[in-house]
């Protein structure tokens, strides 16, 4: 049988469930990824800045790379992701076609209009827990993290074991050798060489764990350096390849588990795995409620505050040009690297919505643009929680800003450095829709 496996947020081949799967029934195999043309699909030109771009593209290579070492290759597509898989499976005469599940409302809707033409068999494989091993129905999933959370520890994580790479079926032989071309066009000129630079694909991803656990042994102070703002280590830098699946939270798991048994387990081992949870849950909360992660007011019936769009307050916003020079300082990190800390995130996003009054949408398609690492369920869950409309318990998560640049940058090093590469390379706000 000759199968069409399309890959979509899960660029690997280790530890890939739906590809074993496919790989266990054909045997001849394409392997394809679409970058879309239209802004109706997240990943297309408009919708993904070239930080993310430069990274899936360096993603893609590597993947290919991969088949190739393997006797296969990876073709790029481009177009409407339905339409351009369809058109080339049946263009290479497949039966069927497989993927990982995704779980957000776009690419749901692309997955079902390619099972509508041919036989598309999907597979869950981005989470920490398996769906299907909760503890509860779906219906039943807490609304509240610590809730679910106790629920999936109570008796020990049901984790399943890391797949090895399986033996991946030849092309056909007709198959025309096309290579990927990355254009790295100086992304990082003018910046100081120190600057985080991520790397794209698997290998990478492996080698980040590697250094941050066996190299440094970091893991053992994570729970203390987290909210960080500054250098490679103060937390895991895993998150761009979770988000395009480079690496699978089970291999980021089951590695922890090895670190603890060569050489220690305490809080901060425990916590790596604390906030893969949260990453499981902002996509379990997708999975629950659908589209409706999306509408102005989250999961709530009512906005906690009045929104009203300001575009000019906006732009400011989106620029670095605010009222504090802590916001600034993160949003223009994160507009030259594409990365932004997560102490930063949460600072941003509550000057966003609580002081500037901003829809919380609109500054979330601004860091949709930008991160690396953007992930629908974690942005849009993050973003619902900070607004408190999502899956908080208190009423009110307004951080004060100004108290939090105190504490997290006292000597202001941080904002020194960012305002002044943002006043050397700043964004034009009228380039900005
Ligand atoms: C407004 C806002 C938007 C965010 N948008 C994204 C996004 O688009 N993509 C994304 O991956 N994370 C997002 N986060 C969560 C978090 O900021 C990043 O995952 C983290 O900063 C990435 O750095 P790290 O890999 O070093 O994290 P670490 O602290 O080392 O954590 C390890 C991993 O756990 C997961 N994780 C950690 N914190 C969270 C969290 N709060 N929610 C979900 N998963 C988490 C990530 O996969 C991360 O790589 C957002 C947070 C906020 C407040």
């Amino acid at each position: 049988m000759r199968a069409l496996y399309w890959f979509r947020d899960d660029l690997r081949l280790e530890d890939n469930p739906a590809l074993t799967a496919m790989c266990a029934k054909a045997d001849e195999a394409i392997f394809a990824f679409v970058i879309p043309e239209s802004n109706r699909w997240s990943r297309s030109p408009e919708r993904m800045g070239k930080h993310r771009s430069r990274f899936m593209t360096d993603s893609l290579i590597a993947l290919d790379k991969a088949l190739r070492d393997r006797g296969n290759q990876l073709l790029v597509l481009h177009g409407d992701s339905d339409v351009a898989i369809v058109e080339a499976a049946e263009k290479w005469s497949c039966r069927a076609v497989y993927s990982q599940r995704c779980h957000t409302h776009e690419e749901e809707i692309a997955a079902t209009q390619v099972a509508a033409v041919i036989p598309h068999h999907t597979f869950e494989g981005a989470t920490l827990l398996h769906p299907d091993d909760l503890p509860f129905d779906l219906k039943d999933l807490p609304n509240i993290f610590t809730r679910f959370r106790k629920k999936v520890e109570k008796g020990g994580l049901v984790v399943r074991d890391v797949q090895s790479i399986p033996q991946i079926p030849p092309p056909p032989s007709d198959l025309p050798d096309e290579s990927i071309e990355l254009d790295k066009s100086e992304l990082m000129d003018g910046l100081p060489k120190t600057t985080m630079y991520f790397d794209g694909g698997a290998e990478a991803g492996m080698k980040r764990l590697q250094h941050y656990f066996w190299g440094t042994r970091a893991l053992s102070e994570y729970k203390k350096t987290r909210n960080g703002m500054i250098g490679w280590d103060y937390s895991s830098k895993f998150s761009p390849w979770l988000a395009w699946g480079c690496l699978s939270p089970r291999i980021v798991y089951h590695a922890i588990l090895d670190y603890e048994s060569d050489f220690e387990s305490n809080e901060s081992t425990y916590w790596l795995i604390f906030e893969l949870l949260w990453r499981d849950y902002f996509r379990l909360i997708a999975m629950q409620h659908g589209d409706r992660i999306w509408h102005k007011t989250g999961l709530k019936d009512a906005p906690r505050k009045p929104v009203i769009h300001h575009p000019l307050q906006w732009k400011d916003w989106c620029t670095g040009n605010t009222k504090s020079d802590f916001v600034n300082a993160n949003m223009h990190e994160l507009r030259l690297t594409g990365f932004m800390s997560n102490r930063g995130r949460q600072n941003v996003a509550s000057y966003a919505i609580h002081n500037m009054g901003l829809d919380w949408r609109i500054c979330a398609a601004w860091f949709e643009h930008w991160l690396i690492d953007y992930d629908p369920c974690s942005n849009t869950g993050n973003w619902l929680y900070v607004a408190g409309i999502g899956n908080d318990p208190r009423l009110q998560r307004e951080f004060d800003v100004e108290w939090q640049a105190d504490r997290y940058d006292p000597e202001g090093t941080f904002r020194r450095h960012w305002n002044r590469l943002g006043e050397k390379f700043p964004c034009d706000p009228l380039a900005i829709e």
